[in-house]
């Protein structure tokens, strides 16, 4: 049997809020093979981040921990990696990309700087060779006047812009897996839909697989072939994204199905 790039194995996630433990994933399981795009859609709260969070080991013990289950990476469990091991990965062979530019960049630094960071990070290399990764990289995500991004700070450039950076920074370093948490849900819909586009051209430029997270089944009928619908925690529904559309057999994917007839673009 071919091992999967990812592959989630019963995984649980709680949060604490004071003495008491809020059930965020409950027994989730998944798999993403090369260069595929699987969907995961589900409403507000509903799980999305914190499964993104909880493959990436960004769950801080502070806020809760993983109560069970696997996260395999190329058949082995990141979850018992080192710290060592596991800096290899993320930023590396995982990129993620997050809703919120602002506070994924930081606002004191160039542009070109914290993309050259990004890549230092993983890969040393000498400054005139890092300048030129950047600059190609900013033409790769169809940034017009790459040199002038370059010298930019995150405020002189608009959203649809700072999104592209992001994905910049994400593909940087020429992941296997990009995670897409909610990647354009704060942007308006022409630049969405363009940030989408882009997202499926990299996808095959570089021979990326995409977890595509979003609280909007559109997106996800349009881009991806397989879907995972998450409910509180739980997944609900699973396949083919066609058929689960056509026939969805759970009351709360009709239920999801029925918001996008009425409203096209709600946003969470
Ligand atoms: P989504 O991304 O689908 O909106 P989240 O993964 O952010 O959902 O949240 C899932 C559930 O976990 C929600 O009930 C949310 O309130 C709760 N939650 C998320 N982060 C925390 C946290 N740091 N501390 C406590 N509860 C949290
Ligand atoms: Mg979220």
């Amino acid at each position: 049997m071919n091992t999967s790039l990812l592959e989630v194995k019963n995984l649980s996630v709680e949060y604490w809020r004071g003495k008491e433990k809020i059930p965020a994933l409950r027994n989730i399981s998944l798999r993403l093979n090369t260069q595929e795009t699987l969907g995961i859609v589900g409403e507000s709260g509903s799980g999305k981040s914190t499964l993104a969070l909880a493959i990436l080991r960004l769950i801080s013990s502070q806020e809760g921990r993983v109560t069970q289950g696997e996260v395999l990476w190329k058949g082995k469990n990141v979850l018992s990696f080192s710290f060592e091991e596991f800096r290899k990965l993320r930023g590396n062979e995982i990129g993620i990309v997050f809703q919120d530019p602002f506070s994924s960049l930081n606002p004191v630094h160039t542009l070109g700087k914290q993309i050259e960071e990004a890549i230092l990070v993983h890969n040393p290399c000498p400054p005139k060779e890092l300048r030129e990764k950047t600059i190609e990289l900013f033409q790769r995500v169809r940034l017009d006047d790459a040199e002038r991004i370059y010298h930019s700070y995150p405020h002189q450039i608009s959203g649809g812009q700072r999104q592209r950076v992001l994905i910049a920074m994400a593909i940087a370093n020429r992941p296997e897996l990009l995670i897409c948490d909610e990647a354009t849900t704060a942007l308006d819909v022409t630049i969405q839909k363009e940030i989408l586009e882009l997202l499926l051209r990299l996808q095959s430029e570089l021979k990326m697989a995409i977890l595509l997270i979003t609280h909007h089944l559109g997106i996800v009928a349009h881009y991806s072939s397989r879907v995972s619908v998450l409910q509180r925690g739980e997944i609900v529904e699973e396949g083919n994204t066609q058929e689960v559309l056509k026939t969805p057999q759970h009351a709360y994917t009709q239920e999801l199905l029925s918001s996008l007839v009425n409203e096209p673009n709600r946003r969470s």
